[in-house]
């Protein structure tokens, strides 16, 4: 049972890398942000909920997430491991996690903490693109598909989320610092936690993560 938490800011490139570890180990990726943007997309009650919140670069109510979190971990497919990406995201939400977990004999092995400069997620967050098909994450000039507006993998045009701009940005930075960074202490005292340097070329910082895992 491979259970991997992602931490680190906006930015630090969680779903970067968790699509490459979901690659090449095999196990879903648990996007909590994909999750509600999907609900807020196809308008259901949750979506609904979830908008407001999101749209100023707060934070969901902690029994929205953890409701998706623990029916999501039940399926199938996370039989043999998951990664929780931007989950948990506080501490209600890590002790919830410790419970689901436990219930369903699951295990969380390692706690991966990204560790990126703040003043370059403001960079990196401005300049982010995703693939409206297949999902993939693209930066205009660290990771630039190779036709503009396009993605490489499967051809569909290139998005820019709307959470994506300099004040909501702010907003998302300071709730993460407030919120979400202390769960680095929480994770402390489990001995799970591994810092991963996130800076630099993207394959590179993958690779450490790869050695970690094996
Ligand atoms: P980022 O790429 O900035 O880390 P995500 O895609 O993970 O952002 O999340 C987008 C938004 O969805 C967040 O700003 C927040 O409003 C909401 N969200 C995602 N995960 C959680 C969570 N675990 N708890 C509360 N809100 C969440
Ligand atoms: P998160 O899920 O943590 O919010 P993303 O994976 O969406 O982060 O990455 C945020 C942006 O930064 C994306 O545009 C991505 O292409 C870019 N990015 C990811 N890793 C790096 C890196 N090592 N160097 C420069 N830019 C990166
Ligand atoms: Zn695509």
């Amino acid at each position: 049972m491979l259970g991997i938490i992602l931490l680190g800011p906006p930015g630090a490139g969680k779903g970067t890398q968790a699509k490459k570890i979901s690659d090449e180990f095999a196990i879903p990726q648990i996007s909590t942000g994909d999750m509600l943007r999907e609900a807020v997309n196809n308008g259901t009650e949750m979506g609904k909920k979830a908008k407001s919140f999101m749209d100023q670069g707060g934070l969901v109510p902690d029994e929205v997430v953890i409701g998706i979190v623990k029916d999501r971990l039940q399926a199938k497919d996370c039989d043999k491991g998951f990664i929780l990406d931007g989950f948990p995201r506080t501490i209600p939400q890590a002790q919830a996690l410790d419970r689901v977990t436990n219930d369903l004999k699951k295990e969380i092995r390692v706690v991966l903490s990204l560790e990126v400069d703040e003043k370059e997620l403001m960079e990196r967050l401005c300049g982010r693109r995703t693939c409206a098909g297949c999902k993939a994450m693209y930066h205009v000039t660290f990771n630039p598909p190779k036709a503009e507006g396009k993605c490489d993998k499967c051809g569909t045009a290139l998005m820019q989320r709307d959470d994506d701009k300099e004040e909501t940005i702010k907003a998302r930075l300071v709730n993460y610092k407030k919120m979400t960074e202390p769960l680095l202490q929480y994770y402390k005292g489990t001995g799970k936690i591994r810092s991963v340097m996130a800076t630099g070329d993207i394959g590179r910082i993958y690779a450490n993560i790869a050695n970690i895992l094996r």
